[in-house]
């Protein structure tokens, strides 16, 4: 009910002050700035078929321009406070009468999904570079997950192929530290000539 009195007031601009000066003082609130679209009248609310389902009746209110006089918004009177100045400024944007300039429109702002898909992603990223990085890789990071699955893989592959080539050698060693032993002098009881041959024929 007061706001209702308070807009009436403003959409006639008779005594709109000093009416507006009471009602604040009365309820102990301070002065809201004028607002940059207060030539904008507002209509008062009527009941029409709502504009997205269930398109059952709604209360709307039409905005006029003060510079073409006509209606440039149908806004849902619930939401007139704060949507009003976003219809006017974009008609504003394309309004024939309108002399005045006008800020451009923002660069299209991503929305919250957008960016939350984005963080996701590029936690996803370090994720996947820590693992990386904790299996010994080196840089650059991986791309996705099948980059790191196949790396992994191949990293897995490698590492077997060493330690069975290590293994091999290991064994090698082996049987040329035991001809070594069997074949060194101090222990071998054959000619030392003949042991010589033979172990330089072995390489060892
Ligand atoms: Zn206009």
């Amino acid at each position: 009910m007061v706001a209702e009195r308070t807009r009436r007031g403003t959409d006639t601009g008779r005594g709109t002050g000093h009416w507006n000066l009471e009602l604040r003082i009365q309820l102990r609130r301070p002065m809201p700035p004028p607002s940059k679209y207060d030539a904008f009248l507002q209509s008062e609310p009527t009941e029409r078929r709502g504009k997205s389902p269930p398109y059952t009746l709604r209360s709307y209110v039409d905005i006029t321009c003060p510079h073409c006089n006509n209606i440039c918004a149908e806004i849902l009177k619930e939401h007139v406070k704060k949507t009003k100045s976003t219809h006017c400024l974009q008609h504003l944007r394309e309004c024939a009468e309108y002399k005045g300039s006008v800020p451009c429109a923002p660069a299209k702002k991503k929305s919250e999904l957008q960016l939350l898909r984005e963080q996701v992603a590029r936690q996803h990223k370090e994720v996947l570079a820590a693992i990386w990085m904790s299996q010994g890789g080196e840089p650059p990071p991986p791309l996705d997950q099948n980059d790191l699955e196949l790396r992994l893989k191949r990293k897995r592959e490698e590492s077997e192929e060493f330690k069975n080539a290590l293994g091999r050698i290991s064994e090698h060693d082996l049987h040329a530290k035991f001809l070594r032993r069997a074949l060194h002098p101090d222990k071998a009881t054959a000619d030392h000539a003949d042991l010589d041959v033979v172990r330089n024929g072995l390489g060892l």
